[in-house]
């Protein structure tokens, strides 16, 4: 039997969109912004628990009270209940202010009186909801309640909210709307609606994308609006050094060297994720906070192979891993997403050739739209290796041409060799990828998806297969002019490479300078083709990986990646 009891704080979301409940509920989503933030600090002063040595005679004021209906499936912890015998009234706290409505002015008004209009005060749905099944469950529990208050922290102002049947109907009947809901699919996102600018999940449920993408004629619907920050400002933290320790004090992150002093202090709000490589120390009391802010800490090998990505054990959504399971079971479906990913990696290809190659040989950049749009139309998975392979040997044929002849050189000779890198430009290309797949990864991840089974690549163990069909548009983009620009620029020297049996390597100084280039690189906002805004690269992987989610779940009808103009 299924003892699942329903938060009523979750079941409230459904007023505001049951798509929203949905994610919240359903899929575990949850992603803070600087509003949640807020609002569980203004929780965080209510919710500790009471004392049990408050005053007897006197109404006792219950912060944390706990109730659970078993005939409903639902529980609630309510912020405080004021209790005097068996009569309870409970108070909910909110960081925000009440609904507004203004008021008509009366009939006979020219409106043109200096009076500001009248407004009416009273609380939002979500809140009315919520309190409502707080009354609900009281009443379960043997109080009477004969009033109950909302406190909009913003205003200091104490909403009293009329205890009635409406306020009783009203609560059961969105409790029994959400459950309905949570045993069906996921609800489509609201159209262009203005819920969805204060949504904290707008980053995930992509509502305009999903409409636009969705919309038979996609111009005949607005370009999506630019509700997401085109890259977060927050810090990607790559520490290497050998000795480091990476701890949390209060509320900052501390790194010490290896002689214990302190090198840099970041506030944690700042922080947006962690890569470690090497001999790197974090302390589990940092791991946990990190976990806690969803903040992503990735283990990688000096050579920067993923070795273990530590994520909040809530981040995994079974629904919608099923869902991708149940598409890539299907060669059609699996044909269709690594088409579309190689299209657009040799494309990309094409691109950064003609864009930064001095001299190109007639008829490459026409072969290169050949295999392009012969890989757009390959009938089966190894049809379509062919035309990467081809499409590969034509560009790295060339792609000495776009790195300063004396860099070149050798990568000339070599070509394109991974294990183990025996030239400068192989090495920074390899840490590159490598660089990639983990971001790729933590994409996906933070998408729900499962990184092992992909479409393009096949499955081994230790492979994250849907990683490098994700990277695939953004190798050219990222990797490869990560490289050119460092090589050209003058950022990655000889004096960073070391020579060895086990072939090239970046130095520590070397490695520092291609952390440079490459963060530069991933914080560069380039245009999405189609819905028109700008993002970060770092911030269009996430978007990729969400809306290959979003395309498993069967939302959007088709999938298109990244090129440019
Ligand atoms: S972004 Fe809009 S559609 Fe999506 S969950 Fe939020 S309110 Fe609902």
């Amino acid at each position: 039997m299924d003892e699942y009891l329903w938060p009523a704080r979750n079941v409230a979301e459904y007023a505001y969109c049951p798509r929203l409940f949905y994610l919240m509920e359903v899929e575990g989503v949850y992603l803070p912004n600087e509003e949640t933030e807020a609002g569980k600090a203004v929780h965080k002063r209510v919710d500790r628990p009471s004392s049990d040595t408050e005053d007897e005679v006197r109404p006792k004021s219950v912060r944390s009270l706990t109730l659970t209906s078993g005939r409903l499936k639902l529980t609630a912890t309510l912020d405080l209940a004021e209790i005097d015998g068996n009569h309870a009234i409970p108070v909910e706290y909110r960081k925000g202010r009440p609904k507004k409505t203004v008021m008509a002015p009366p009939p006979d008004d020219p409106g043109e009186s200096d009076e500001p209009p009248l407004a009416s005060t009273e609380p939002w749905p979500t809140d009315r909801v919520q309190i409502g099944l707080q009354v609900i469950l009281l009443e379960e529990a043997g109080y009477a309640v004969p009033e109950a208050f909302l406190y909009y922290a913003a205003e200091k102002l104490k909403l009293a909210v009329p205890v009635d049947e409406a306020l009783k109907k009203d609560a059961l009947a969105t409790l029994e709307a959400a459950q309905v809901c949570a045993r069906g699919s996921r609800p489509l996102p609201l159209v262009n609606d203005r819920r969805c600018e204060g949504c904290s999940l707008q980053p995930l449920c992509l509502p305009d994308e999903v409409n636009y993408e969705r919309a038979g004629d996609p111009g005949s619907m607005p370009s999506p609006r630019k509700l997401w920050p085109p890259r977060s400002d927050g810090i990607h933290l790559v520490a290497q050094q050998k000795g480091t320790r990476i701890g949390v004090r209060g509320t900052s992150v501390r790194i010490t060297d290896d002689r214990g002093s302190v090198v840099k202090e970041i506030p944690l709000v700042n922080m947006e994720s962690l890569s470690v490589l090497g001999s790197v120390q974090i302390s589990t009391q940092a791991l946990q906070v990190f976990a806690d802010r969803e903040i992503p800490v990735a283990y990688l090998s000096p050579a920067g192979r993923l070795v273990a990505l530590v994520e909040p054990a809530t981040s995994t959504s079974g629904h919608i891993r099923r869902a991708q399971f149940k598409a890539l079971d299907a060669e059609t479906v699996k044909l269709e997403l690594a088409r579309a990913l190689i299209t657009a990696k040799i494309l990309n290809q094409r691109k950064l050739l003609q864009r930064n190659h001095a001299a190109l040989p007639d008829g490459a950049l026409d072969n290169l739209t050949r295999e392009a749009e012969a890989a757009a139309r390959a009938e089966s998975t190894d049809s379509l290796r062919g035309h990467e392979g081809r499409a590969a040997a034509i560009y790295f044929g060339l792609f000495s041409g776009m790195i300063r002849p004396e860099a070149g050189r050798e990568f000339q000779a070599n070509g394109r060799q991974r294990r183990p890198p025996p030239d400068p430009v192989n090495c920074a290309l390899s840490l590159a990828y490598s660089m990639l797949t983990h971001e790729a990864t933590a994409a996906l991840r933070t998408a729900s998806l499962e990184t092992s089974i992909g479409a393009f690549h096949v499955s081994r163990p230790g492979r994250p297969a849907l990683s490098l069909d994700l990277m695939e548009p953004f190798r050219p983009l990222i990797a490869d002019s990560c490289v050119i620009a460092g090589f050209n620029r003058g950022e990655f020297r000889d004096g960073h490479f070391a020579r060895t049996a086990a072939g090239c390597m970046f130095t520590d100084h070397g490695r520092r300078a291609f952390f440079n280039t490459y963060g530069r690189r991933m914080d560069d906002e380039v245009t999405h083709p189609e819905f028109g805004y700008r993002l970060s690269y770092r911030r269009m992987i996430v978007l990729h990986a969400r809306m290959i989610a979003a395309w498993f779940m069967g939302e959007v009808p088709r999938l298109s990646f990244l090129t440019t103009r």
